[in-house]
């Protein structure tokens, strides 16, 4: 039976995603998935797992509001929890908590319990690339080239709870996503009460020093990039915009366990 993934398609680096994961499909030997772009409920509907890419997360927040996704993609994500993954502004998107947000400014979707720091490394001109150590790609495997273009971090890790991140909603400029519950054993085994960091980005202390920051070892040279909780897998930066599909292959190996667990379930 052909396994159906979806990219968001409203804005953003989504025409990039399906080429990657077409050609880690072909790595992968997965000859009967295919790679849709998603603009409607309905085509959402037909996915086993989403791809949230990079753009703008204010936009693409409006826009899913306006083709009336928003709800769709919270119970994709939160009440279904079938595979999701957000690149950059994808990552924003799938945050509980989201700072430098003004009143009314985007919604989240939410299932990571963490609060993204927007812009962290400044504007467009202040993008970069750097070699990352990608542990979860195997022992050994070679720094992967990661794209950071106005790219957020996960600033904050928070405690898990079973409704909104309250402590959040006190904070100014933050927004925060609504609660839903995991529905279904297969919901519920894909949900977990941890967040896992998978990736930090360690910046010599010289190079942040002649950005004029204070020095926090434990802060500053050590920002996570990447997360997984459960079934919700976020990077700060950009596969997408390499020739690299290995993140790719990873993670349609994830969603290929996911697809077995519900078959398994029967749902
Ligand atoms: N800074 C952007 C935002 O807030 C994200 C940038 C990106 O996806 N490259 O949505």
């Amino acid at each position: 039976m052909t396994v159906t993934v979806g990219v968001l398609a409203l804005q953003g680096a989504f025409f990039e995603h399906i080429q990657l994961l077409k050609k880690a499909a072909e790595q992968n030997f997965l000859p009967d998935w295919e790679f849709i772009e998603v603009r409607t409920p309905q085509e959402l509907e037909r996915c086993a797992g989403l791809v949230l890419p990079g753009g703008e997360s204010t936009t693409m927040s409006l826009v899913a509001a306006r083709s009336n996704l928003l709800e769709p993609l919270r119970d994709f994500v939160k009440v279904h929890r079938k595979p999701v993954w957000g690149t950059c502004a994808g990552l924003i998107l799938l945050a509980e908590s989201a700072n430098k947000t003004k009143k009314g400014g985007q919604e989240l979707i939410g299932g990571l319990d963490v609060r993204v720091n927007r812009n962290h490394f400044g504007r467009q001109t202040e993008s970069f690339q750097a070699p990352l150590d990608l542990p979860f790609l195997g022992e050994g495997a070679p720094a992967f080239p990661a794209v950071f273009i106005r790219a957020p971090i996960v600033e904050r890790i928070l405690p898990h709870q079973k409704g909104i991140q309250t402590g959040e909603t006190e904070l100014e400029e933050t927004v925060v996503a609504p609660s839903r519950q995991a529905k279904g054993a297969a919901a519920e085994a894909a949900t977990a009460d941890h967040v896992e960091v998978l990736a930090t980005l360690s910046r010599p202390a010289s190079q942040i020093a002649t950005q004029g920051r204070d020095i926090s070892p434990d802060k500053e040279l050590g920002d996570i990039v990447a997360v997984q909780q459960g079934n919700v897998f976020g990077t700060s930066f950009h596969p997408e915009l390499t020739g690299d599909a290995r993140i790719h292959a990873w993670w349609l190996r994830q969603v290929q366990a996911a697809v077995n667990i519900r078959n398994k379930l029967g749902q």
